[in-house]
């Protein structure tokens, strides 16, 4: 299979190359692969206002030649529905969320956003619905302000300070030494982990898409902080289908339907009740989280 671009593990030196830009800084990557990632685009669609139904019809995609990452992939997930992925490391997870993104490009089957193949829409454009709340945040060095807007760059300071208030950012915001004009390093020094957190996800209420895609946090941040992350995180999902990619099982109790991963199967789906009752992996794995350090 031949990548296009960063994946979403990368994704944050991507977002780096963009904002270098834009913030007028030097590139560190090479203008290359977006030049070759865009091309021949020319008279592919758009897509707008999408209502952000998801589906996956006999998808298969593997990294290498020989490989088998995903395989002969089938789902469904209705507009504004939560969905969740879990299942042991390397099962998947991370490339159903590339190749619903097109970081990669499956190598077979389709996989639809309101009826429509994604293979026929404008990368940019398909990405422009996506809302992404990573793990490692990207911040760039540039002032808070700066560093939200990135989500929509022709929002006002309003909108800004309004998106920080809905991520529950705008408290520790006003705290800092200039509040919104406080300049933030590329590495975000100086704030934690769950302030970056909070920062993507004001970012996202200000790009307001479609889709979003949540990779949870596995480092460990503070009691209050995690809750006014989770407590944004289900404000921000609200009325857009998210895909969660599950570290920690009790954080996805109450989404619409679980898809279980092992060697790029979805081997068993439902709802947690139902995937509980069922007493297959999902229950198994249930079980070692329970007696596990984050039960
Ligand atoms: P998960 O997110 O469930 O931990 P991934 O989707 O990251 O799993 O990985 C699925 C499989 O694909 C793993 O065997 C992993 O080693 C492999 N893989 C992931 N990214 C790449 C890559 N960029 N190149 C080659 N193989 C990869």
């Amino acid at each position: 299979s031949r990548q296009f671009t960063r994946p979403l593990n990368d994704l944050a030196n991507q977002f780096n190359t963009l904002l270098s830009a834009i913030a007028g800084a030097e590139r560190v990557f090479d203008i290359m692969d977006e030049e070759e990632e865009f091309k021949n685009e020319k008279d592919l669609k758009e897509l707008s206002h999408i209502k952000g139904e998801v589906e996956f019809c006999n998808v298969s995609f593997s990294y290498e030649e020989d490989g088998n990452t995903v395989r002969n992939v089938n789902l469904h997930v209705k507009a504004g529905q939560t969905a969740a992925f879990v299942g042991p490391t390397g099962a998947g997870k991370t490339t159903m969320v590339n190749l619903l993104s097109r970081f990669y490009e499956r190598d077979t089957g389709s996989i639809l956003i309101d009826g429509q193949d994604i293979s026929l829409v404008k990368k940019e454009s398909l990405r422009k619905n996506m809302g992404f709340v990573l793990q490692d945040s990207f911040l760039f060095r540039g002032t808070v302000r700066e560093n939200i807007r990135y989500g929509r760059l022709e929002a006002s300071d309003e909108e800004v300070e309004k998106a920080a208030k809905l991520a529950n950012a705008h408290s520790f915001i006003m705290k800092l030494p200039q509040q919104y004009d406080t300049v933030l390093s590329q590495d975000g020094s100086g704030i934690s982990q769950g302030q970056k957190q909070l920062l993507s996800i004001a970012r996202a209420f200000l790009a307001n898409p479609g889709i979003l895609i949540l990779d949870e946090a596995t480092s460990s941040i503070d009691t209050v902080t995690e809750l006014k992350i989770q407590d944004a995180l289900q404000e921000l999902m609200k009325g857009r289908t998210s895909f969660v990619i599950a570290h920690r099982l009790n954080t996805i109790q109450n989404a619409d339907k679980i898809f279980v991963l092992e060697e790029g199967c979805i081997i068993e789906e439902g709802t947690h009740e139902s995937l509980l009752i069922h007493e297959g992996f999902y229950y198994q794995l249930h079980g070692k989280a329970a007696v596990g350090a984050h039960a």
